[in-house]
């Protein structure tokens, strides 16, 4: 008599937790469609620069239709890749999800790890090794975690050129989750999702898609033709194969050898991602009852091309003009297919992007490289310290246990007089700073003990690390270039404005989890923006 009880109990706890679902939203009915884009890299200010080549159905139509948060920030450093996606899927920061860099050096195996790595899984959809990963190292729950968790029926999918996008905004408890293989341009999984791919994702990759965009040549849009004397500047550094930064690119005498690689540099890559988001909504039927469903797009080849090309270059003005048409594809899509008053869009970044150098001198402000061998550097400053750095990663030096006090203080004091560095601490100084909503604070709400170094710098304003060459650009910094991205929501439920005081990617997660009356991810720390009419 008592077996059944279990059943019947966790029968009511998840009735319970529906009924309470739609009850907390008052009149507010749930999107059945939550669709949340990140575009890798993007800084806030190409709205307004490129603002008058997009067309109405793209970028143009979330800001003049939707809520604009124009001083959106992250308030962590490092500002990266895999944290991005982190902060955005989970409302978090590093020191409570776990992603503290993209890669970090792990005391235990006393190697660098990649924040998705997970020998233990397998590749689905492939033969490489390109689908070992999971999201092990994700201690938080996401959006999507939380959602499948109130309505089992619904839908987390993610789709990214990178995988680390993809599986750090799905999450752990996801109906798909796919990025890119980039030795043969197939969409892939791992074990830790699913034991095979669904036979419309292995139909797609079969398909003509990938090698359609492939090879075609990438040609300046029409709308710069007039800036093309501005197509070779010396702080660009070249595509694949080609010895020149010019257009146009992707030669297949020159760039063919690198195969579906260009993929991840294309703004080919783009479309592709975005022919497999609208095929991944038609086959999974996302969007259709009122069950609310999510899909998580990173867009990840404007960060790829933008690390070569930098923040000023024509193929980021082109990038963002051919990504604006691929997004009126997919709204056109969504409208036609989910209906405008059914879905939800969220556009942000992981991140932004700094001015170069050698640009920026140019204009007289300051800047440089930090250099790419600090370790060394300390080791040359402090004799005997190689013996106690075990690594220098992220501007964080990691020490062995047994490294003297005066040591530690000796390395910190050679790491302060590298060029570029503003100011380095200890961890355990920077706990009592946590609360600062700058540099030091910032700092603080991206460590973990078990995942950062002993020491840590931090960087001058306009000051880089692994910048090759001076060309191109990076990020990963506390200050606003790295920091501020574009944040805009975007659906009927909607009253069109733009909101102007700061707010944090952190909010992103539960303010949709709010929107879908669902509980916000488990270590969620961000506030609920305005976006709820009279609300
Ligand atoms: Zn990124």
């Amino acid at each position: 008599m008592l077996k059944p009880y279990p059943f019947v109990f966790l029968i009511c706890l998840s009735l319970a937790g529906l009924v309470d679902a739609q009850t907390n939203t008052g009149s507010l009915v749930p999107p059945r469609l939550v669709v949340v884009i990140s575009v890798d890299q993007m800084r806030n200010d190409y709205l307004e620069r490129f603002g008058s080549y997009f067309g109405e159905g793209g970028f143009n139509r979330l800001k003049r239709q939707g809520i604009r948060f124009s001083n959106a920030r992250y308030h962590y450093v490092p500002t990266y890749t895999g944290p991005g996606h982190a902060c955005i899927s989970t409302g978090s920061f590093p020191m409570y999800n776990g992603i503290v860099a993209n890669d970090w050096f792990d005391r235990a195996q006393q190697k660098s790890v990649y924040c998705v790595e997970d020998p233990s899984a397998k590749t689905v959809g492939s033969t490489g090794n390109a689908g070992q990963m999971s999201p092990q190292y994700l201690w938080a729950t996401t959006l999507g975690d939380e959602l499948k968790l109130a309505y089992p029926n619904a839908k987390n999918i993610a789709v990214a050129i990178k995988d680390r996008s993809a599986i750090l905004m799905a999450g752990h408890h996801a109906n798909g989750v796919y990025w890119l293989d980039p030795s043969n341009g197939n969409f892939i999984s791992s074990t830790f999702y699913t034991q095979a791919l669904p036979r419309w994702v292995s139909a797609f990759n079969q398909s003509a898609a990938k090698d359609k965009e492939i090879n075609q040549p990438w040609d300046l849009d029409k709308k710069l033709q007039a800036l093309s004397h501005l197509d070779n500047q010396p702080d660009e550094a070249a595509f694949p194969g080609e010895t020149e930064p010019v257009f146009p690119h992707n030669d297949p005498k020159t760039s063919g050898k690198y195969g579906y690689q260009r993929l991840k540099h294309l703004p080919a890559g783009n479309t592709l991602t975005v022919d497999f988001a609208v095929e991944t909504i038609e086959q999974e039927n996302l969007g259709l009852d009122d069950t609310p469903d999510l899909l998580n797009i990173s867009f990840s080849q404007p960060d790829i091309m933008g690390h070569q090309f930098g923040i000023r270059s024509l193929e980021v003005a082109d990038t963002y003009i051919k990504l604006d048409q691929n997004l009126a594809k997919l709204f056109g899509y969504l409208d036609q297919k989910v209906g405008s008053e059914h879905y939800v869009v969220v556009l942000t970044a992981d991140h932004g992007a700094a001015e170069n150098p050698k640009f920026a001198k140019a204009q007289k402000i300051p800047g440089g490289v930090i250099t790419d061998d600090i370790k060394t550097k300390l080791e040359h400053s402090v004799p005997g310290s190689s013996a106690y750095i075990q690594a220098v990663q992220n501007l964080n030096v990691y020490l062995s246990p047994d490294c003297p006090a005066d040591f530690q203080e000796r390395i910190r004091q050679a790491m302060r007089s590298i060029p570029g560095i503003l100011d380095v601490y200890s961890f355990s100084e920077l706990f009592p700073l946590l609360t600062l909503s700058h540099g030091p604070g910032m700092l603080a709400k991206g460590l973990h003990h078990n995942r950062s170094g002993n020491l840590i710098g931090l960087s001058m304003p306009g000051y880089m690390e692994g910048l090759s060459g001076e060309k191109g650009t990076t990020h990963g910094s506390p200050y606003s270039y790295d920091a501020q991205v574009p944040l805009l929501f975007f659906g009927s439920v909607f009253k069109p404005h733009c909101h102007y005081q700061e707010v944090g990617v952190e909010d992103i997660a539960p303010t949709l989890s709010q929107l879908l009356g669902i509980p916000s991810p488990n270590a969620s720390v961000g506030a609920v923006l305005p976006i709820f009419r009279g609300r």
